[in-house]
């Protein structure tokens, strides 16, 4: 289809030869059209053109996902346009934007209003629509992940129509909606809930994993946020643990000896340096032990502690572009399942990068979360890609997720994965009520695409034999 075939509006928000690529340029696609609306109208507007065309449609946000989740060859649209506040409410802290909103933006706005989110992954480049969309997730025993903070949204439907839901309002699409991969529609605006701002209290040190496996329920519990990163080829492990705190910050006291030596180990040695000598690996993997236990010991080993605004302790720098896989299990599953990958790493011989990051969640009832009625552990696995370029990772990928498996492992739904129709439907219980709710406000599947298929609609995918088709 042609802009110049279009009606004024549209066209003033058309872009023809968009090439899609997300964040880790692992996955791309070229649309046939790309529409950046401004208003709900004009989502309307393209929803409709979809519908009398025949074509699909798929929204993506700052396209983060480490998968093909976001990606379509009929129509792409990106609502960043959409991102103004809408309404704040102090007494009940909550706040209404429009759903193209980045969280980055988000963290301004709540500041402005002192409110803050209660949690927050590793980054805030991600729109909120798209973080929602796939349950995204930080860590805290008794945090949910961040869907969880949705109090009510609005979406455009494959019909054209403007729909509310909340917990009393479409309560079933609502449950579907919280985490809905972007296939219920487009959602154009959300209420979530905050809590008044607050300044975090991190301190992160170096400990044995052994150690900390065999004390598991302890190191759950043994702050309010608490992430662990083991160093695979080694016995040791990072603990970062975060409290609420009313102390004043730290980082703006820091002396400019303390700034330069911080920028040496974190920047030059912990990126730049790290990234090179990532490179040449490629062609002698057998050092890859031996980096990790230079880096753990030279930059990662070093403790840190540091008092910040809650967003700026939540985020980390995720260095540069990787393959990633993470799977979500009950959190008193971990410990074996950590040991097993560690034999499993050990038997094959495998070279792999640092770190597993573990994190915890508290369960929910959102029907397609990870963490649905369980109180849940994320185990992310990571091979970075150094200047962009290749590394093997596929039968680190295998075991790992193999392993998963046998516990009842849930992946992250942006990152790519091994799990068909059927092994979904038997780790969600509301799987087929999800299924019910898109195929009511999406009969003709208006917004699936090849991952939503494979995943989600196709029934006679085979078990265990999608990974290696990715
Ligand atoms: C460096 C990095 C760090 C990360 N850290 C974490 C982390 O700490 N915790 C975690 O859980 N995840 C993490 N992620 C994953 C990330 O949070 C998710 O991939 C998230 O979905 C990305 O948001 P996005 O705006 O980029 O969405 P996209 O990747 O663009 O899209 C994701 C999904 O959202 C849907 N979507 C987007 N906008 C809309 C809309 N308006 N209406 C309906 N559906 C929509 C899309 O259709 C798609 O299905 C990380 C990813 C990267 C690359």
């Amino acid at each position: 289809m042609l802009k110049s075939g279009l009606d004024k509006d549209l066209q003033s928000i058309a872009h023809e030869n968009y090439q899609f690529k997300n964040w880790a340029k692992t996955f791309q696609c070229r649309p046939e059209l790309l529409f950046t609306p401004q208003t709900e109208q004009q989502v309307v507007k393209v929803v409709e053109l979809a519908k009398q065309s025949n074509k699909r449609i798929k929204v993506f946000g700052s396209g983060h996902s480490p998968s093909d989740l976001a990606c379509t060859t009929d129509f792409l649209v990106n609502i960043d346009n959409m991102n103004r506040l809408l309404s704040v409410n102090q007494d009940q802290c909550t706040i209404s934007v429009q759903a193209g909103m980045s969280l980055h933006k988000l963290h301004v706005v709540l500041k402005e209003n002192n409110m803050a989110l209660s949690n927050l992954g590793s980054i805030s480049d991600q729109s909120i629509a798209g973080v929602m969309a796939t349950a995204s997730h930080g860590t805290g025993a008794h945090f949910g992940c961040m869907s969880t903070f949705i109090i009510n949204l609005t979406m455009v439907t494959a019909d054209g129509k403007i729909v509310h839901c909340s917990a009393i309002e479409n309560p079933d699409l609502f449950m579907a909606a919280k985490c809905s991969l972007g296939c219920l529609g487009i959602v154009t605006q959300m209420t979530l809930k905050a809590e008044p701002s607050f300044r975090l209290e991190a301190i992160q040190k170096p400990y044995k994993f052994p150690e900390v496996l065999d004390n598991w329920d302890a190191t759950i519990h043994s702050a309010e946020h608490v992430r662990v990163w083991w160093y695979p080829h080694t016995d040791d492990c990072v603990v970062w643990r975060s409290n609420r705190t009313e102390k004043p910050a730290t980082t703006t006291i820091q002396t400019m000896t303390n700034a330069a030596t911080t920028w040496w180990y974190e920047r030059a040695l912990g990126f730049h340096i790290y990234q090179g000598l990532l490179n040449m690996t490629r062609f002698q993997p057998n050092v890859i032990p031996s980096l990790t236990q230079f880096m753990f010991n030279k930059v990662h080993s070093r403790p840190v502690h540091v008092i910040d605004d809650a967003h700026k302790i939540f985020n980390f720098d995720c260095l540069f572009p990787q393959y990633v896989n993470e799977w979500a299990i009950a959190w008193d599953d971990a410990p074996a399942v950590l040991r097993k990958l560690e034999a499993y790493i050990s038997k094959h011989n495998l070279k792999v990068h640092f770190p597993v990051e573990i994190r915890f969640v508290d369960e929910d009832d959102i029907w397609l979360s990870p963490a649905y009625g369980r109180k849940t552990c994320y185990i992310g696995v990571i091979m970075y890609r150094p200047y962009g370029n290749p590394v093997p990772y596929k039968k680190y990928w295998k075991g790992y997720e193999d392993i998963m498996r046998q516990y009842g492992g849930r992946p992250h739904w942006a990152k790519a994965h091994g799990q068909t129709q059927q092994d979904l439907r038997q780790s969600y219980p509301k799987f087929d009520n999800f299924l019910d709710v898109r195929q009511q406000v999406d009969p003709h599947g208006m917004f699936l695409n090849d991952y939503l298929e494979r995943h989600i609609v196709d029934p006679q995918r085979k078990s265990g034999q999608i990974l290696s088709k990715l």
